[in-house]
């Protein structure tokens, strides 16, 4: 027997969320079992732990979108026993059992092995925000950063935490967006060099284009501040669109395309290939200091799960939850 939550369905169509004990046969059939050790809260977690959102097909359910553990077994010649492994995206923990559990059994594809220097902990307080972070830094560089400060949206967040340590370690001057001004110590102890209050950007786009202020950006709110931001971007700077958490509705114009050349670059965490997880894996080993990412976590057990996910869906979960499955 191992521990694991669940999320059932009522005759009602409510949902409930519990810790029970289950046994190995009831998890799905695949090729690679882990004994997990840690899994996270991230946006969509919120969304499964509660009504499912669209994303949960069958319940019961296991949420949890990413882990981390050691194999306990594999049918895999790519994994043996004893090997620790991260996984993120591929649907886990929405079309598939996920993280919330002592065990999960998974396709080996889906599993990227724990990169050098990093611990299975490190790895989930990492997690998909983090690595989605790395993957709209990556996509950045890859389009051109230009030299004004780089501007991270919901910057007090998953994404947004892990973003702003990583560009400011790279050297680059970080404009941290948050509508919790009392994390602002937090943020500046991440590198964030300024701190641009939400009600600054909140307006709708009077104008299409504004001054040239961003030379680059990481989004993770969309909406009304994404298109308020399109306009701000310097000539032929790139905006990496990350989420949504402000809104999925875009109310801009198609001028800061035309007249100032700027990209709009969408990222999806979700079905990266095999070789592109394995290299923004080396990344974050390499780029973002240890010490910040101590400092972006709070520890939990699979019975906070509950409240967690209601949390970060009002927003006001601060950087990185771990959860630690077997406390
Ligand atoms: P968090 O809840 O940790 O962070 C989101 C942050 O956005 C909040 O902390 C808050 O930051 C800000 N925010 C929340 N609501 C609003 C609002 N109404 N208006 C403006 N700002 C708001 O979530 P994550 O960082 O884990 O995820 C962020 C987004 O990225 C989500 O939409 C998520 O689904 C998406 N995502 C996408 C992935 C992909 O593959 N594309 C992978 C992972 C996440 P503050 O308090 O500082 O203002």
């Amino acid at each position: 027997m191992f521990k694991a939550l669940i999320v059932d369905k009522d005759e009602a169509g409510q949902t409930h969320a519990t810790v029970q004990d289950i046994t190995l046969d009831r998890l799905p059939a695949a090729e690679v079992t882990v004994a997990v050790e840690y899994s996270t809260v991230n946006y969509k977690d919120g969304l499964c732990i509660g009504p499912g959102g669209g994303l949960v097909r069958n319940y019961p359910h296991i949420p949890g979108i990413d882990f981390a553990g050691t194999v306990e077994a594999s049918d895999d010649p790519r994994y043996k026993a004893g090997d620790k492994v991260v996984l993120t995206g591929w649907r886990v923990g929405e079309a598939h059992w996920g993280g919330y559990s002592q065990k999960a059994r998974v396709k080996a594809d889906w599993l990227v092995p724990l990169p050098d220097g990093l611990t299975t902990r490190q790895a989930m307080a990492v997690g998909t925000a983090g690595f989605t972070a790395m993957l709209a830094v990556m996509a950045l560089e890859d389009h051109g950063i230009k030299a004004g400060p780089v501007l991270v949206t919901g910057a007090a967040g998953g994404v947004g935490s892990v973003a702003t340590a990583i560009l400011a370690h790279l050297g680059y001057k970080v404009a941290a967006v948050t509508g919790r001004p009392e994390t602002a110590d937090y943020l500046t102890s991440l590198g964030a060099t300024q701190i641009v209050a939400r009600e600054e950007l909140a307006e709708t786009v009077k104008r299409p284009l504004e001054g040239e202020t961003w030379g680059g950006c990481v989004d993770a709110v969309g909406g009304a501040m994404l298109a308020r931001v399109l306009g701000q971007m310097e000539y032929g700077a790139s905006v990496a669109a990350v989420g949504l958490a402000g809104g999925a509705t875009l109310p801009a114009t198609v001028i800061p395309f035309l007249l100032r050349g700027v990209n709009l670059l969408g990222i999806d965490s979700v079905m990266q290939p095999y070789d592109n997880r394995v290299r923004a894996w080396a990344r974050i080993a390499k780029d973002l200091p240890m010490d910040k990412l101590d400092a972006m976590i709070q520890p939990a057990t699979l019975s906070d799960l509950p409240q967690l996910g209601a949390d970060i869906l009002a927003g006001k979960v601060k950087g990185r939850v771990v959860v630690d499955v077997n406390a």
